[in-house]
């Protein structure tokens, strides 16, 4: 039995799960302005709940950053760094903590669930849109993690060059014009309320504004997906987390990669939504620690 916790910027994910499927879940706010004490805590309650004082083989953390699997190197989106949070769960529950970023058991998800349908699936790019945007990469079947576990930072790749300054420290990155507050300023920007992302695009249907921003949306995530391909050549690329639930996107995504990807790739790369939806994180987690961890004991 496993406690698998998405910790992302906006939200937080703690499940149970037991042989592949989540028994018990709970989400709460991460608001990481609060700091670690609140975020601890609210961990710690999220980690008690779903377990309910069974016995647990471990806890697995996802986390919207570079980790090397037992401190948070740095988290642009929740504002940690060398935070070592693996060590203080491990105190609380005498248990193996180990953490992971998110994009990358996002990644190892979908390629774990595409191949049990196509064995000669090999490479695959996950790729989750949200608050910022991630990137998990599978190389001949194995997950890549490049220099201090800093591959797949695809959400800071330099995509523009209007001068906007990053969290990272540089400018003009890829998840600036291409994630949740990209939405709510553009709508905000043609003279319209504060919105969600969600609720802008809700009204996709009935306003024109809406329409014009969630299509900018797609054409700036086809941008930094073209430049994926165009670097790793995968036969398939996932588009998962929160805003992967616009359906409008898909279909100009494929026509943009279509028009606008190498030539000899164009045709071949597929681009598929997230068959997981928000459970693939957890799951991911699971899928690691068992081919990671367990096997290798
Ligand atoms: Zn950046």
């Amino acid at each position: 039995m496993l406690v698998a916790v998405d910790l992302g910027g906006t939200k937080t994910r703690t499940s149970l799960i037991d042989k592949g499927r989540i028994l018990r879940q709970i989400t709460f706010l991460t608001e990481p302005q609060k700091g670690r004490s609140y975020i601890l805590k609210e961990l710690f309650k999220s980690i008690d709940y779903v377990s309910e004082s069974k016995k647990i083989d471990a806890v697995l953390i996802a986390v919207a950053g570079v980790t090397d699997g037992k401190s948070i190197l740095r988290a642009v989106n929740l504002g940690f760094e060398n935070f070592k949070l693996a060590s203080i769960v491990e105190r609380k529950y005498k248990v193996p903590c180990f953490l992971e970023n998110d994009a990358n058991a996002f990644a190892y998800a979908e390629f774990v669930n595409l191949r049990k349908k196509d064995s000669s699936l090999q490479n695959l790019v996950g790729v989750t849109l949200g608050t910022g945007i991630g990137a998990g990469i599978v190389i001949n079947g194995v997950l890549y993690k490049g220099l201090s576990n800093s591959a797949g930072e695809a959400g800071h790749m330099t995509i523009d060059s209007q001068h906007r300054k990053c969290k990272c420290g540089n400018f003009d990155c890829w998840e600036l014009y291409a994630s949740s507050g990209f939405i709510e300023k553009q709508y905000l920007k043609l003279g319209h309320h504060k919105l969600t992302a969600e609720e802008v695009n809700d009204l996709y249907k009935v306003d024109k504004s809406a329409r014009k921003v969630i299509s900018q949306f797609a054409k700036n995530v086809s941008v930094g997906i073209v430049n994926l391909a165009n670097v790793l050549a995968p036969q398939v690329i996932v588009v998962g987390g929160g805003l992967s639930n616009i359906d409008y996107i898909f279909k100009p995504i494929s026509e943009y990669f279509r028009n606008h990807a190498f030539p000899t790739i164009r045709k071949d790369v597929k681009i598929l939504k997230s068959s997981l939806g928000r459970n693939a994180i957890a799951l991911g987690l699971s899928y690691l620690y068992y081919d990671y961890f367990v096997k290798k004991k």
